[in-house]
């Protein structure tokens, strides 16, 4: 594991997983179903938690999410899902959670939004209200600000005393300035009402890399609540996942940040787990937590004669993936495991011999041999076409010698 100093966090507790306080950095996700379709929202919890997330999150929207909030848990926990269940609240959040209790008992905590709390309102009272409703069902809660929706009152009073000052920053500093003041003002109003810091998390997203490293560094310097990562409205396929991993590992790597979220915008059909992989790979790649073996394969170039190399390296990676819910019940520690997979002779058996276990394909010109590394040594060579049955069982083998359960010492008094 890298050795990062992490900032120091009030930590929460989330229906059971400790978020901050030096914990391990909590995995999150959300889903995308609409959460009055309870069948649907099930299946897509399950779906997000057999992935490994370790929190998810829910929209509730209306009275009939509110309503089926309480059915969703039940159901999730008669499937033995045990993964807390968060709400998230806009607009009209003091009114369900005040009017379904059941729903207000279920979830595990609640997301608040500051900006659009009390829009129309001179006070805070509907904040209040969801903060009054997490003291009477002893939740947590998340105050996520959002620069979509950053209280406009706040931000023009504070673009108005920048006017006035003698040296006035630039409007993009100001509005840093009050994502960063909506969500601890909005956390000290918290406490006042009654709620504990060790029940209070902080988020405050925007959509930029530059941008959220900014009002990030500026947060964590200001307090010491716990605090969720996102790049908000990170978007498609590469750009979205190249950016949430830019902007979290900075922040990652100077200790900020107790739990994270890539909010990555999923193809149409799409899987929606790709965001709980992707925090995950951003967390194991740091060196900040370990999740799944690791497979170190090289790009393949004009040395690599055919596809045969990339799809072993697929079809490997598919199968540890696949075999890690057995091992990870069975082999502790088998998330640690390294794999290297080489297109050739000129780095592969370097390269193996760093990782646990390590394959060479042949590339042009030289011998239809694979030589298979373990622990540095070379084991055997393959040849043929059963090259990756033969690998795969060389695995297994791996992982039932290194990553064996310890038996139970019995204790004889004699
Ligand atoms: S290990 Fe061989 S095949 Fe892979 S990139 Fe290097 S030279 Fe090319």
């Amino acid at each position: 594991m890298a050795i990062i100093i992490r900032r120091r966090s009030v930590p929460v507790l989330v229906g059971g997983v400790a978020v901050g306080g030096g914990h391990p950095i909590v995995v999150q996700s959300m889903t995308n179903t609409d959460t009055a379709d309870a069948a649907s929202t099930v299946n897509q919890v399950m779906a997000l938690a057999g992935a490994g997330s370790e929190l998810v999150r829910v929209t509730v929207n209306t009275e009939e999410a509110a309503r089926a909030v309480p059915r969703i848990a039940e159901t999730l926990e008669k499937f033995g899902v045990r993964v807390p269940i968060a709400g998230d609240f806009h607009y009209n959040g003091h009114i369900l959670l005040k009017k379904y209790p059941d729903c207000a008992r279920a979830l595990a905590k609640y997301r608040i939004n500051p900006g659009n709390a009390d829009i129309g309102r001179k006070d805070d009272g509907n904040f209040r209200t969801m903060i009054e409703a997490a003291i009477e069902y002893g939740k947590p809660v998340r105050i996520g600000v959002n620069w979509g929706s950053l209280d406009q009152a706040l931000l023009t009073r504070m673009m108005d005393e920048n006017a006035q000052a003698a040296e006035p920053l630039e409007a993009r500093e100001v509005t840093f300035n009050a994502i960063v003041a909506s969500a601890l003002l909005s956390a000290k109003a918290a406490e006042s009402y009654g709620l504990a810091r060790n029940r209070i998390i902080l988020s405050a997203k925007v959509s930029g890399v530059q941008d959220l490293i900014s009002v990030y560094r500026k947060l964590a310097a200001q307090c010491d609540y716990a605090l969720h990562l996102g790049l908000t409205e990170a978007g498609l396929g590469a750009k979205g996942i190249v950016a949430t991993t830019a902007a979290l590992s900075v922040l990652l790597q100077e200790g900020i940040g107790d739990t994270i979220r890539a909010s990555l915008t999923p193809a149409p059909n799409g899987d929606r787990t790709e965001e709980v992989l992707v925090s995950q790979q951003v967390l194991q790649s740091m060196g900040l937590r370990s999740f799944t073996p690791q497979v170190t394969a090289c790009p393949g170039c004009g040395r690599t004669t055919s596809t045969f190399f990339q799809e072993l390296a697929s079809r490997i990676q598919t199968y540890l993936r696949d075999r890690m819910p057995v091992w990870k019940e069975n082999h502790a520690g088998v998330e640690e495991l390294k794999v290297a997979v080489m297109g050739c002779v000129v780095n592969g058996p370097g390269e193996s011999k760093h990782a646990d276990i390590g394959i060479s394909l042949p590339g042009t010109f030289e011998d239809p041999v694979a030589p298979v590394y373990v622990d540095g040594r070379l084991l055997k060579t393959l040849r043929g076409e059963r090259i990756v049955e033969e690998f795969t069982a060389i695995l297994d083998d791996y992982v039932a010698r290194k990553y064996a359960v310890a038996e139970t010492a019995t204790v004889t008094g004699d």
